[in-house]
């Protein structure tokens, strides 16, 4: 038996709450819309988990460090070096343990509706939503559906890279243990965020 999506209808459908999707969708209802939430992960997105928040958790502690370190006076108070475990325990604690809690919690505050689930559009302004409840979703928006998806990253095409490990943002922000030896491929903001952690971690 094929069961009827539950229907459900709302001025704006938001696909994606991450920083991007929570703002629209937060917006929609401070202007005194109806606004609906779909993500298929956790609530905040890859910043709050993945990106903006763990890299920096992680880069503050080598940068304090190599700041005291700089300053005469202060250089010699200086006796040990990083401690990795409490490097990534700080950081287990900016992701709240990659729980979105705190971000359900502000969503209800604010009357955002969250479906938690892969969403796609099947017709204009129609999206369905396979939801992580087991249940399909048929919505309707009465004025826009945005496309809040962010970005993956993507490998690239190097010789022998598919022989190794490879981590992409993902992997190095949730990473459970120092690894002993790192290449960092880019020079972007991204890849430059990880000389430093690699940096300090390499003098532990
Ligand atoms: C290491 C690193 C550090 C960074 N540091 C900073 C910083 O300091 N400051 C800064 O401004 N930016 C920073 N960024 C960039 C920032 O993380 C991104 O710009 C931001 O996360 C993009 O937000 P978004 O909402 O567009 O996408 P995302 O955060 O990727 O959110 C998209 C959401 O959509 C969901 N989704 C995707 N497809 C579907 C679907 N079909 N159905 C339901 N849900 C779906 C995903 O699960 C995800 O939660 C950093 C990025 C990285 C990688």
């Amino acid at each position: 038996m094929t069961l009827e999506p539950l229907q459900r209808e709302f001025d704006v459908i938001v696909i994606g709450a991450g920083a991007v999707g929570e703002n629209v969708a937060d917006r929609v209802v401070q202007g005194g819309l109806t606004a609906v939430l779909i993500e298929a992960e956790l609530v905040g997105g890859e910043c709050s988990y993945w990106a903006c928040m763990p890299s920096k958790a992680l880069l503050r502690p080598g940068t304090a460090l190599h700041g005291a370190q700089s300053v005469p006076g202060a250089a010699e108070a200086v006796t040990l070096t990083l401690d990795a475990a409490a490097v990534l325990k700080r950081r287990d604690y900016f992701t709240a343990n990659w729980q979105d809690d705190s971000q359900v919690k502000w969503l209800e505050d604010t009357g955002i509706e969250l479906i938690r689930g892969h969403g796609w559009i099947t017709a204009p302004r129609t999206v369905e939503v396979a939801g992580l409840d087991g249940n399909t979703y048929g919505l309707k928006a009465r004025h826009a559906v945005v496309l809040a998806t962010g970005s993956t990253p993507t490998t690239p095409p190097i010789d022998g890279l598919a022989d190794l490990q490879v981590w992409g943002t993902r992997e190095a922000t949730s990473a459970r243990e120092v690894p002993e030896r790192l290449a960092v491929i880019g020079g972007a903001s991204r890849a430059a965020s990880w000389r430093r952690p690699s940096h300090a971690w390499a003098q532990t």
